[in-house]
């Protein structure tokens, strides 16, 4: 009935939901740390794109990866799953089985075109994340060429996909791992990131130089950490140029306004809170576990809303399948957060995360468990000293909560990667060696 169709107008009260969305675009950052960006704090911030588009988007404080390393982590995005459920590890080598629900295979069963333009690596098609998409690609990269701003000809390769597809509802993914080690930025954007630094290191950190520092056959100062971080934060500033590139040619597409936009990350980098230099994949420490997390909804729904409560990666795809207004799998773990920032409830106060070589940690927002230690967040944020033994009662019931919640879950058993001499190659240029 007509009547029915008619919304209010004019300035009033928030709605209570989204519109439904019509397409989803999903950006994840591979090794972004949340308070690299400006829009997590840092200062001067060198991210305005992306500091732009938070303006129009929901901004999650406290968002909790399910593994610190890009595999398994990636895994845990796009079944909605833990790591213990999915199975998918570049460390045993098992890659995601095929009898599992990723949410590219349920948009695509609802009529989806599906596509990522991604980095590679341990996100190769042998791992089985990539299930669901009919366009796989890895356009940054050239075999045998070193990667530099790999970013920015993966959004174009985007672009020029979507200007395909027109109007057809899709979703897009895109990845990059251009601030992932080695650190190559340009000279421009270190110059806008460092102002001066008369140390002995290099422009360009290798992986070499970070396994000499990490092994102790190199010792640096607090300048030359600082150098090395900045490194860092200026290949951050080249992914925020290409992403700027991005949200104006969706823009231009006129694809903005009615699509669900998410940026994210899937781990962070350690830079000598526990002993590591550039470095993830080896602790459960919040180093490598927070990352930033912006949802823009249709029509900027809420736009500039900081939520403050700790939510997880694995609440990404129902999240998304709730704002495209699409069913979600009984089978998925996570939650849908838009809820939550409707004004609902933090949906899940515990977060577990994974280490590939073994071990596992529960994060509640006071206390994290990792193995057998116990860390208070409230006290000490640094996760710098084990209270086990002072408060064995809140470390026995996080392991028994963690204990309950890999018990739930499906069993369905990873399948063997086969690895090819080039994937090989890949592995080895990210710093992934045997
Ligand atoms: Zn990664």
């Amino acid at each position: 009935m007509m009547a029915a169709t008619v919304a209010a107008c004019g300035p009033g009260p928030r709605a209570e939901a989204p519109a439904p969305a019509e397409n989803v675009i999903l950006v994840s950052i591979d090794t972004l740390r949340a308070d690299r960006l400006g829009c997590y704090g840092r200062e001067p911030s060198f991210t305005p794109n992306i500091d732009a588009f938070r303006e129009e988007a929901v901004l999650f404080e406290l968002t909790i990866a399910q593994a610190p390393s890009t595999l398994s982590s990636h895994a845990s995005l796009f079944t909605s799953l833990l790591p213990q459920h999915h199975g998918a590890s570049i460390k045993r080598r098992r890659s995601l089985a095929p009898d599992h629900l990723t949410v590219a295979e349920v948009l695509r069963a609802e009529g989806f075109k599906t596509a990522a333009f991604h980095g590679g690596g341990q996100l190769d098609a042998v791992f089985g994340v990539g299930q669901g998409f009919d366009v796989w690609e890895t356009p940054g990269h050239r075999p045998g060429e070193p990667f530099r701003d790999e970013f920015r000809p993966t959004v174009a390769r985007a672009l020029s996909w979507l200007e395909q597809v027109g109007q057809n509802p899709f979703f897009l993914f895109v990845h990059t791992y251009e601030n992932h080690h080695p650190y190559t930025p340009s000279p421009e954007n270190l110059a806008a990131v460092e102002a001066d630094y008369e140390g002995p290191l290099p422009s360009e950190i290798s992986i070499e130089l970070l396994n000499a520092i990490n092994t102790k056959r190199s010792t640096i100062t607090p300048e030359d950490l600082r150098h090395i971080e900045s490194t860092y934060e200026a290949e951050i500033r080249s992914v925020d140029a290409a992403f700027g590139a991005l949200v104006e040619g969706l823009r231009r597409l006129d694809l903005y306004e009615q699509s669900l936009i998410i940026f994210t990350s899937d781990h962070g980098e350690e830079f000598g809170e526990h002993g590591m230099v550039g470095w993830h994949g080896h602790t459960l420490y919040d180093e490598l576990l927070r990352v930033p997390l912006l949802i823009k909804y249709r029509d900027s729904w809420h736009a500039g809303q900081t939520l403050s409560d700790q939510v997880r990666l694995l609440d990404v795809a129902p999240t998304m399948l709730g704002a495209l207004d699409r069913p979600r799998p009984t089978v998925f773990e996570g939650a849908d957060l838009t809820l939550y920032a409707a004004g609902g409830p933090a949906p899940a106060p515990y977060a577990v995360s994974v280490l590939e070589e073994g071990g596992s940690s529960i994060r509640s927002p006071g206390w994290k468990r990792i193995r057998r230690s116990l860390f208070d967040l409230s006290r000490d944020p640094g996760e710098t000293k084990d209270v086990a033994e002072e408060f064995p009662g809140t470390s026995e019931k996080l392991r028994l909560i963690k204990l309950e919640l890999i018990t739930e879950g499906p069993s369905i058993g990873a399948v063997a990667a086969p690895i090819s001499p080039e994937l090989r190659e890949r592995l080895e240029s990210l710093g992934y060696v045997e």
